[in-house]
């Protein structure tokens, strides 16, 4: 079984950056990812391009240079990648992490492919893996994604769009502008208020003209192979469908977290336990980094303002492996 000082389980943008930290401190570490480098990102839709700006977006004052001030999907592929190549970072692509299981003051950390011991972990799991469901029936037909990829396959195509965040309304507008039929159904009375602002006149006026449908203080009921029936304040009310996007939010894997020992807040939050100062959870030697940090609230932290739990993190460790060989 390999040792490591730190096992990082996740290779987004902020895993890669506590792997990168480590490596400039001198720790022996292994990142493990699930996916491709910064598999989140990859599976973001592909025209996507970044609220920050790049440089905001950035690991360690390593430069991210973009067209835009703002990045695209694909630029900042781009950048996460090399920075993971040209570090020559440890890291196991497409392993999944099962299980961590502590004794004897020492992690046993169990993938699908081998067992490693660490004296420390990260778990940097993001939320993307599980979409908030809908629990209505037809949402496991074909025609139904919580993902939403690429506008050309939506041509010509009577396409619901349920959501009214930042996701839901890029897709709406998209679509719209390549040919698609877009309704969009929002259970509160209007577009979200953290709809990017330069974003949100361009949808209320697209709503506003009638070219995107919109059906406010309203949900979807059912999904049928060729209608969705909605309620709305007229009334339940059936439309012609293709495709249903439903885009409602993801949420961190809670079950994992739990099965690790990480204790979460009892209210809807779900926040797990940290110690913001180390970003040590309950559990000694296990820390927390990056959007799994806020629990349910999944907008609270991002990649802008967790890039810092890196440094934080790798300092406790050093810091603590200080005061064991004084001591
Ligand atoms: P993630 O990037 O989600 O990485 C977690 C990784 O863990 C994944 O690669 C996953 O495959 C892996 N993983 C999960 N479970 C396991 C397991 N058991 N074993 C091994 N691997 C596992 N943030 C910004 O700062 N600026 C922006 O402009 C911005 N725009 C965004 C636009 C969109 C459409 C979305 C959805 C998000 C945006 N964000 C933005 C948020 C940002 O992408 C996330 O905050 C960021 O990805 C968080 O990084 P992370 O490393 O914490 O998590």
């Amino acid at each position: 079984m390999k040792s490591f000082d730190l096992v990082i389980i996740g290779g987004g943008p902020i895993g890669i950056a506590c792997g990168l930290e480590a490596k400039k401190k001198g720790l022996t570490y292994l990142i493990i990812e699930k996916g491709p480098i910064v598999n989140s990102l990859f599976n973001y839709p592909s025209n996507m391009q970044f609220f920050s700006s790049s440089e905001k977006l950035e690991i360690d004052d390593i430069p991210f240079i973009s067209k835009e001030a703002k990045p695209k999907r694909d630029e900042a592929l781009e950048y996460y990648r090399r920075i993971v190549t040209s570090n020559q970072l440890n890291i196991h692509l497409f392993e999944k992490v099962e299980d961590v299981h502590k004794s004897e003051g020492a992690f046993k950390v169990t993938s699908d492919k081998a067992t490693y011991s660490a004296s420390n972990i990260v778990v940097a799991t993001g939320f993307y893996d599980l979409p908030n469901t809908l629990n209505i029936p037809g949402e496991d037909l074909p025609k139904v994604s919580h993902y939403y990829l690429n506008p050309h396959y939506y041509a010509r195509q009577k396409l619901a769009i349920i959501g009214a965040s930042n996701s839901a309304i890029d897709a709406a507008l998209e679509c719209y502008r390549k040919g698609s039929e877009v309704s969009l159904i929002i259970r509160g009375p209007e577009v979200g208020q953290r709809v990017k602002y330069w974003v949100r006149p361009d949808i209320i006026n697209r709503i506003e003209e009638g070219s995107i449908k919109a059906y406010y203080n309203s949900q979807v009921k059912e999904i049928l192979e060729d209608q969705i029936i909605i309620d709305t304040p007229d009334g339940e009310i059936a439309i012609e469908n293709d495709f249903v996007l439903a885009l409602t939010g993801y949420m961190p894997n809670f079950e994992f977290l739990e099965k690790l020992g990480i204790e979460l807040s009892k209210d809807e939050k779900k926040l797990p336990s940290y110690y913001p100062d180390s970003m040590e959870s309950n559990v000694s030697g296990l820390y927390l980094a990056g959007v799994i940090c806020g629990g349910m609230e999944t907008h609270k932290w991002f990649i802008e303002n967790s890039r810092i739990h890196a440094k934080i993190i790798i300092k406790d460790i050093l810091r603590k492996r200080a005061g064991e060989k004084s001591s």
